[in-house]
């Protein structure tokens, strides 16, 4: 394997976009040395250069989420690393699946209709649970539990059905949204990611 294509920094070091191979989402961004990259083509397990602890980093050496490598790309010039792994876990030490969950610009225009939606409202759902924001309803149905979780979705369930039988396609999709939400914050309390859903559909589709 030949590494001489990558341009490492004047400090040693290369970003590494990581990315989940399965649902394609971009999950963290870390640093990688020489040493780093070899490791993760050698064990095909993710390791980079902790900047703040001077020293290698095996992604999951402590949390258990370790990101098997599928493939690991590198762009034109060979100053970026993509990885795309299968991750074991959360790739976020606060626990989110991605780093990413905070968002800055959505053009409303424009940031709709897309399925990465799912796996967004997902992070934001998981991060209501680590950070509460007060007022959150998200926070409240959490507090109530299972029991109450289980039956919004029983409503909203019968409120789709009622859509449907209205023939009211706008009051369809609300209904639905409403269900799928309740159906995200179920998800997250019984500890059950959507990852393992778009797996099980991907496994009946084929
Ligand atoms: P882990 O590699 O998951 O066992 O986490 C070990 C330590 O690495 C954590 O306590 C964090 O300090 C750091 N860390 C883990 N994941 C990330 C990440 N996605 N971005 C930045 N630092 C991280
Ligand atoms: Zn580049
Ligand atoms: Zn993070
Ligand atoms: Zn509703």
């Amino acid at each position: 394997m030949d590494i001489t294509n990558i341009k490492f920094n004047d400090l040693g070091l290369v970003p590494a976009i990581v990315q989940d191979y399965a649902t394609r989402q971009v999950l963290m961004m870390a640093w990688m040395n020489e040493e780093a990259l070899k490791l993760t083509i050698e064990t095909k397990k993710a390791t980079f250069y902790s900047r703040s602890r001077q020293k290698l980093w095996i992604k999951g050496e402590t949390s258990g989420n370790i990101q098997t490598v599928v493939t690991l790309d590198y762009d034109c010039d060979g100053d970026t690393l993509l990885i795309q792994v299968i991750p074991a876990g959360p790739a976020c030490h606060t626990g989110n699946t991605s780093c990413f969950y905070r968002n800055l610009v959505s053009n409303e225009d424009l940031a709709t209709g897309n399925i990465e939606i799912l796996g967004n409202l997902q992070s934001l759902i998981a991060d209501r649970k680590i950070n509460p924001v007060a007022g959150s309803y998200t926070n409240y149905l959490f507090e109530k539990g299972v029991d109450k979780i289980c039956k919004k979705i029983g409503e909203e369930a019968a409120e789709t059905i009622i859509a449907a039988k209205n023939n009211d396609p706008q009051e369809l999709v609300y209904e639905s949204s409403d269900l799928i939400y309740h159906l995200l914050v179920l998800l997250n309390n019984q500890n059950v990611d959507l990852d393992s859903i778009y797996k099980e559909l991907t496994k009946r589709h084929q």
